[in-house]
């Protein structure tokens, strides 16, 4: 095996300045405009090619070696959410409202590092084929990923696999995990309005309580996992809206309940929507009301492909030691739009150890920050992972 790779400390030293540099500089969905030209930029210095335009801020930056057509894709994402910074550190957030709490400003950072060192050392490294640098705009809820895919990123760059990255809070610094088939859930939203007979609250006989029956749905959904899925499969059924009413002595004609739908395959995913639809015809019917439910769908899950999980591992192995690579870790319920990238190609997406998530440095708090002393791992393993795919 060669020898584990050594990073020059102001190569490191660089990449942090570049991290806080982004984090002070937040931008929002598709308006990465800052952290884009900041990307091209360096790719530019380090000599790869850039390619702009994919999905407006998207930035593509390519680095071939030898001959041989096998092309790897390597994807950050470079947006950040709509949040108060409540860090009082130099690089807090300097766009009022906006903050970089999952990390992004991380990943673009070690994506660069790795374009950096590849480029720099790519004779030594021996790779024979191209490796892609996708870095993505709007991650967080409006599915940047999948517009660089409507805009053809996989025609204009037709990798064989695409991998992915996520800091993760709660697990230690130097461990990764790295789990095979679905590891963050698909995401749906529903809205579901409840149409009663509006009335005076003294005379509830005259009309049709949509309060009353609102409730009773509410209670029922939660019968749709533990009573309609199978055990070993998971789902989630949260009702996180409930807006009725206007007055204290009014039955109100109308609610309207909004909650997520959760779910790791197509198939639960159908059955939950079915016996929502169930549930509301027959809380109406036993009601008298009128209930109508519409999904949303937005995310689906991210599920890792079989041979491609093994190399991560075997990746992960050999940048942190067998024993530091988690293979059984649970999966999130929460949801990444790499999903689309992993329906389109084989690919792996895994989480990389942030730290124990103390002191609110938990993914979308306002006291979150990534973990500086992660970037070399996360450099180290998108080097290896490029040396292990494309090696001669
Ligand atoms: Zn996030
Ligand atoms: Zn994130």
């Amino acid at each position: 095996m060669a020898a584990p790779l050594q990073f020059n400390p102001a190569f490191i030293g660089d990449l942090a300045a570049i991290r806080r540099d982004i984090h002070a500089h937040p931008e929002l969905a598709f308006k990465e405009a800052r952290t884009a030209n900041l990307v091209a930029a360096e790719l530019t210095r380090y000599g790869v090619e850039v390619h702009r335009g994919l999905a407006g801020t998207g930035v593509v930056g390519l680095l071939r070696a030898g001959n041989s057509k096998r092309m790897i894709g390597l994807r950050a994402d470079m947006d950040a959410l709509p949040l108060k910074e409540m860090n009082e550190f130099p690089h807090r957030s300097k766009h009022e409202g906006c903050m970089h709490a999952c990390g992004h400003d991380g990943h673009t950072t070690m994506l660069l590092g790795a374009a950096r060192y590849l480029a720099e050392h790519r004779d030594e490294i021996g790779f024979d084929g191209t490796a892609v640098f996708i870095f993505q705009p709007a991650e967080e809820s409006e599915g940047g990923a999948a517009v660089m895919i409507e805009e053809g990123l996989f025609e204009q760059f037709p990798v064989d696999a695409v991998y992915g990255l996520h800091n993760w809070p709660g697990i230690p610094v130097g461990e990764m995990a790295v789990m095979p088939g679905p590891v963050m859930a698909g995401t749906c939203a529903f809205e579901i309005t409840v149409r009663g007979h509006g009335c005076h609250a003294a005379m509830p006989h005259q009309g049709i309580d949509t309060i009353v029956a609102a409730s009773q749905l509410v209670q029922a959904l939660q019968t749709v996992v533990a009573r309609n899925l199978h055990p070993c499969d998971a789902a989630v059924v949260s009702v996180t809206q409930f807006h009725s009413g206007s007055a204290w002595n009014i039955i109100p004609e109308e609610a309207v309940l909004r909650g997520t739908i959760r779910t790791f395959k197509p198939e639960v995913q159908e059955m939950v929507e079915r016996a929502i639809e169930r549930l509301c015809s027959g809380v109406a019917a036993a009601n008298g009301a009128q209930i109508g439910v519409v999904f949303d769908h937005r995310y689906p899950p991210t599920v890792n492909s079989a041979t491609e999980t093994e190399i991560c591992r075997q990746v992960a192995a050999s940048v942190l030691g067998a024993d530091r690579v988690r293979k059984d870790e649970l999966p999130s319920m929460g949801a990444e739009d790499f999903a689309y990238m992993l329906r389109e190609k084989p690919g792996c997406y895994v989480w990389l150890g942030n730290g124990p998530g103390t002191g609110g440095c938990t993914l979308h708090n306002p006291h979150y920050d990534f973990n500086d002393e992660i970037i070399a791992l996360g450099v180290r393993y998108w080097v290896e992972l490029v040396r292990q795919t494309l090696g001669r």
